[in-house]
């Protein structure tokens, strides 16, 4: 039997060697690497300023903390999101406001988010931010985005967690623009399984100066550089706080890593892509199935594969799918049970799961596919075989073709 992890981390020669050569250099934390992969990361997107984080929730933290996010705000976020898209905003004391998400690609409803917005300033309160997420590397409304920020004066930190790299254009005549392009400030993830790894990472970009400084500052104990540098004839021990800031600073050893990856980027970029249009091509023909949509002047990252099961058109639940996958040795998961059907936004917010329909119907249909760029075809094949067959053998009777009804 195969076995086939969820996700596995495409590590090379070269990413090793240069940790090597990190440890051997004797600086191991933010040092020479961590610059360096700042300004190749900026390069790559096409931006000003790259900030490199020990992870993307510490990013969409110090990028809320920028923007000035006051206690008692709310920051538009979508219910289809994982945790860390609105804890974040709870750090404030402020509040999500939770939207629903559209039925084909998942990502955050422009509609839906309008009339909570209204719905919210009618009752007095001060919706401040929007926080949108591209699910599974596919490229939400960002024109869309745009529109209502500008209709309600909203800032737009950009969760782009699974977009290294994913690219859009307004249309057909228009350029391309990486992910990341656009937004005030655009977060990025390293974590283990994200399209490139760090172990743990983050980086937030900007085209602002000022709110580049000001992660900086908030992301190493509110120590002020300029300071710093004014003093230096004080000696290089001299600092000066400017605010209590946190600890989110990423180590040389983690840049070492991301600096490679970064230049397989595109490369790994290729190989998942080619995987997912194996996927679609062999899954094409199961009715049971929800494919991901292929929207037009988008290329998608393919961060994840997720699929859903028509479940009235078979006889078992998504846990039991799951588990004959897992006994058939394939690694699945589900991204996300969204926000509001948590206990603790229930209780905050007060969630009734009706208030989200989309996104509490389409939840317990969801389930994410291996995807990475170390797979081969014919684990591809494997996995797409194995649920064909899981799903056909669950497969509800067609009315009129049930014999078993006809024995007396
Ligand atoms: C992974 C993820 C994050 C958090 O990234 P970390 O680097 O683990 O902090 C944020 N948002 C989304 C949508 C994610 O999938």
């Amino acid at each position: 039997m195969r076995s086939i992890p969820f996700f596995k981390p495409s590590i090379g020669k070269s990413e090793i060697e240069e940790v090597v050569d990190c440890l051997r250099s004797g600086w191991l934390t933010t040092g020479p690497k961590t610059k360096q992969f700042e300004q190749e990361f900026a390069r790559y997107l096409q931006r000003q300023h790259a900030v490199a984080l020990n992870s993307c929730t510490a990013a969409l933290h110090l990028a809320l903390e920028a923007i000035g996010l006051k206690a008692g705000q709310r920051v538009v976020v979508p219910t289809m999101t994982f945790a860390a898209t609105a804890e974040v905003v709870r750090y404030f004391n402020a509040a999500p406001l939770l939207a629903d998400c559209r039925a084909d690609d998942l990502n955050l409803d422009v509609a839906d988010a309008a009339q909570r917005i209204e719905n919210a300033l009618a009752a007095g309160e001060e919706v401040v931010a929007i926080i949108p997420v591209h699910y599974g590397g596919q490229i939400g409304d960002v024109a869309g985005v745009k529109a209502l920020a500008g209709k309600y004066h909203l800032r737009v930190i950009e969760d782009a967690a699974h977009c290294c790299p994913a690219y859009y254009r307004d249309d057909e005549t228009s350029p391309w623009k990486p992910v990341g392009a656009e937004a005030e400030i655009s977060c990025f993830s390293f974590y283990a399984n994200k399209t490139i790894t760090t172990g743990e990472g983050g980086m937030a970009c900007t085209n602002s100066a000022e709110h580049a400084d000001r992660m900086r500052i908030m992301s190493l104990h509110g120590i002020s550089r300029d300071a710093w540098k004014r003093y230096t004839a004080e000696g290089s021990w001299y600092y000066e706080i400017i605010a209590p800031g946190y600890k989110y600073n990423l180590t040389d050893i983690a840049a070492a890593i991301g600096l490679h990856q970064l230049r397989r980027a595109d490369q790994l970029h290729d190989r998942r892509s080619r995987w997912a249009g194996l996927y679609l091509e062999l899954l094409g023909d199961i009715e049971e199935l929800v494919l991901p949509t292929i929207r037009p002047n988008r290329i998608h990252s393919w961060h994840l594969f997720p699929v859903r099961v028509k479940l009235d058109h078979c006889d078992l639940d998504r846990a039991e799918v799951i588990s004959q996958m897992k006994q058939a040795g394939i690694g699945a998961s589900v991204h996300w049970m969204p926000l509001h059907l948590h206990p603790y936004y229930r209780r905050e917010l007060g969630c009734e799961p009706s208030d989200w329909p989309r996104a509490t119907a389409i939840y317990p249909e969801l389930i994410s596919l291996p995807l990475y760029p170390d797979l081969t075809a014919e684990d591809v094949e494997y996995v797409c075989r194995n649920l064909k067959e899981i799903i056909a053998s669950s497969r509800v009777a067609v009315p009129g073709a049930d014999f078993s009804a006809v024995e007396t």
